[in-house]
Parts: structure tokens; sequence; C-alpha cells
């Protein structure tokens, strides 16, 4: 198929546009490189930079490219950050991304896999997450994506609109080529994998006062292999839907740091601080929406296996993409 990937040179969408081009398929990235690096585009990807401030250069790409589908991943996906400037987050999540929509409705391109996030969710009354529970996000970034998602829904009715939304929750590790890097780092497993490279003195715990057995916050790491492959069964959906993606495994933050310790060898000092706004104590997927309806099947379940693979592009790339 051809495939436009917008925001495809940021972290998520650099290792699936890579995994696309893999399996054959034939890519156009878009991006801003406002988040995004020039050496996490693919040589192998035809490039575009452009934004989605407005429909027009949208428009021109789905015209030149003609993609049969968009993936979108350009988006800002900073929980703290959307607590501080959450018009930002409405303006890029919701506006930028009406402007896709609307270019894709003008040019005729009718599928779309989009990036959601289980902080649609909020605190959930139960685990793990199926995507049955109800929706009530505790920051702006959450709220964001989950009007989004009802956006998507009244454009597949209206406009034949075929989506796949999937709902990722923590994504981690890395490809051979492309891993986790962003100007400001505010991820737990790169910023503790710093530490290890020596380019930090401590790694920060948010919060060791959460209603969890160690006090800090349960996450589901998923790899970022396993969550790009659901990318690309999600092309084959036969209708739009929203699917939960994570492995149904939870790790807390201080676990994260101590199978960090064990693969770098380094001790990792802490400073315990404060917890950090818009952060829900636990966060974990039942996923088994996407495996009995697109047979997604997570082949790294182990948070060791996750941190190994950031472990070596870290060390490959200790500097990250240097931009
Ligand atoms: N966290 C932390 N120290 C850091 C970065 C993150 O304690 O330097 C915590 C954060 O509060 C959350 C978890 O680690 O409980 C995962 O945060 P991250 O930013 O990686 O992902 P999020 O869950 O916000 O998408």
């Amino acid at each position: 198929m051809k495939i436009l990937v917008v925001g495809g040179a940021g972290y998520i969408g650099s290792v699936c546009a890579e995994l696309l081009l893999d399996a054959g398929h034939a890519v156009c990235i878009f991006d801003n490189l406002s988040e995004g690096h020039l050496r996490a585009v693919d040589g192998r990807a035809e490039f575009i930079e452009g934004d989605l401030s407005g429909s027009d250069q949208i428009q021109s790409a789905l015209t030149e490219f003609r993609p049969e589908a968009v993936m979108h991943f350009a988006a800002s996906a900073l929980v703290a950050e959307s607590m501080e400037k959450p018009s930002k987050y409405f303006r890029n999540n919701i506006g930028n991304g009406l402007n896709l929509l609307d270019a894709m409705v003008a040019t005729g391109v009718k599928q779309l896999v989009f990036s959601s996030t289980c902080a649609i969710f909020g605190p959930p009354e139960r685990l793990p997450i199926d995507e049955t529970l109800p929706k009530r996000p505790i920051n702006p970034y959450g709220e964001s994506k989950l009007a989004f998602e009802k956006i998507l829904h009244w454009y597949s009715e209206i406009h034949g609109l075929k989506f796949v939304s999937l709902r990722y929750f923590n994504a981690a590790g890395a490809s051979e080529k492309f891993g986790e890097e962003h100007r400001v780092e505010t991820h737990l497993i790169p910023n503790v994998l710093k530490v290890a490279l020596g380019q930090k003195p401590q790694v920060e715990i948010y919060g060791t006062d959460y209603e969890t057995p160690d006090g800090t916050c349960i996450r589901d790491y998923i790899h970022i292999l396993d969550l790009s492959q659901a990318h690309i069964l999600a092309l084959k959906s036969s209708k739009s839907e929203f699917y939960n993606l994570g492995t149904g495994g939870g790790t807390s933050v201080r676990e994260v740091i101590e199978a960090c310790r064990k693969i770098t060898g380094h001790k990792i000092p802490v400073l315990e601080k404060p917890r950090r706004p818009g952060d829900p104590a636990r966060l974990v997927a039942a996923s088994d929406k996407i495996q009995r309806e697109l047979g997604w099947q997570p082949k790294f379940q182990r948070i060791d296996a996750i941190i190994e693979s950031a472990w070596r592009w870290h060390q490959e790339f200790p500097n990250g993409y240097g931009d």
C-alpha cells in the first residue's frame, strides 16, 4: 500500500514507518520537525516537511503522493505540559487534526490509523482497562485525544472514513535504527538511561505516596516494535474501531529503575519528588479486543526486553539524533 505517515519523524512514527517499509509498503513522511528529527526519517521513505496548522500543505501532500491510507502520529503528547498549556493541546491535537481529516475528505483518502492514548480513561474504576470503561480524562492531553476520537466517529458516519484508533499505553524501547529522543525529555525510561550514560546525576521519582505496593505509579510499558506491528494490522481492519494497546503487565517507577540498574550496571541514584500533576496511579491495558479482532500478539512481554532494546539504542546514539 501507499501510506502517508504524518508525524513520521517522531519516536513512534519513525519506527512504524520503518516497519511499513520493511513490509514492502511505499511510505511518505509528512512532519514539521517541531518534535521530529530529520535523522529519524527512514532513507527509503519520501519526505515532505509540512505543517498541519492549515489544510493547504497536507492537501498538497495528499494530492501529490495519493496514499491509500494515512497514519496520524503528529500531536502534542505530554501530560504535564498539557496541564500548563491546554490551548496548545486543543489546537494541535484537535484543530490541526481536523485540518488533516478535511484534507483527506477533499482528496478522497478514506483510511486512517490514529494514535490515541490510555489518558482518555483517567483513573480507572477497575483494572485492566478494557474498551468499555468510562472515558473521564484528568488532563487536557487525554481530553484532546478523546475529543478527536469522537470526531473520527462522525467523519466515519458522515464521510465514510474508515479509521482505527489505537490507545497506546506507555510506548518504550527501540528498533535497531530508531529510538526515543525528545529535545526536552520527560519520559521515565530515557531519563533513567541518561543517568546510566552519565548525562544526568540522578533520576527524579514523581510521587512515592500513591496507593500502589511501592508507592510509585504503575504503567503498562509496550515495546515500540509490538506497537508498530499493531498499526500494520490496523491497515487490514474491515471496520472503524477503537482498541486499547498494552501488554497487560504493570511495572512501577521503582521497578523500572531497578530493571535499568540490572541491565546497565549503573547505580542510578534517585531523588524523590512530589507527584506530577495529571498522573493517575495505575494504568494497565486489557488488549484482548485487538488480539481477538486483528490477531495482534505482543512479542516482548518483559520490561527487561524493552529496556534492553532502549539501552542498546542509547549506547549507540548517546547524543540521540544530535539536533
Ligand atoms: N516519571 C518519573 N520520573 C521521570 C519521568 C516520569 O517518576 O523522570 C513517572 C511519571 O510520573 C509516571 C511514569 O513515570 O508515573 C511514566 O511517565 P512517562 O512520562 O514516561 O509516561 P506517561 O505515563 O506520562 O505517558
